[in-house]
């Protein structure tokens, strides 16, 4: 099976680095797939989902937004923050998802709205990202 050198770095460290056989990510304009041999590309990612496939195995990340780039050999993410569905702590999500709706209920003149707008759809794609984690430990269990 073809696949591709990904590296998933942040200003603090690197969380990925090993040959995939596809990523999926969400970029400016929807969700979109890298496999290899991808013809160069540059894009702006937007919070959401990432999924890496590798050896028939499918893993899932949250990315809060950054930066892609493919280039002949390789596929480069820099995300502003970045976790495995696994490291997601979801009583932190769900804490960020309350303080987020309170503000955006009581809208205090003094909150930058759209800042705490950005902090909602993080908080709930963390928890959407952390579900499918549980999903595929229950189809797991299942089997
Ligand atoms: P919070 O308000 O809880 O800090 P946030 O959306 O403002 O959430 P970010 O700015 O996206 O947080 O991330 C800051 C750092 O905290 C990053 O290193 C990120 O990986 C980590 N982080 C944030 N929320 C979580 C979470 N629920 N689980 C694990 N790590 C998290």
């Amino acid at each position: 099976m073809a696949t591709i050198k990904l590296e998933i770095v942040t200003a603090e460290k690197v969380i990925y680095s090993d040959d995939v056989s596809e990523v999926v990510v969400w970029g400016i304009e929807g969700q979109m797939g890298i496999l290899p041999h991808h013809a160069p590309l540059a894009t702006i990612l937007r919070p959401g989902d990432l999924l890496i496939k590798k050896d028939n195995e499918e893993e899932y990340f949250f990315a809060s937004g950054g930066f892609l780039e493919v280039t002949a050999d390789k596929i480069i993410i820099l995300a502003d923050a970045c976790e495995r569905a696994e490291e997601i702590d979801i009583a932190r999500a769900e804490e960020a998802k309350r303080r987020a709706e309170a503000t955006l209920r009581e809208q205090p003149s003094s909150v930058d709205m759209a800042a705490t707008e950005a902090a909602l759809r993080r908080s709930l794609v963390r928890l959407k990202v952390a579900e499918k984690r549980r999903t595929r430990r229950t189809s797991r269990s299942n089997t």
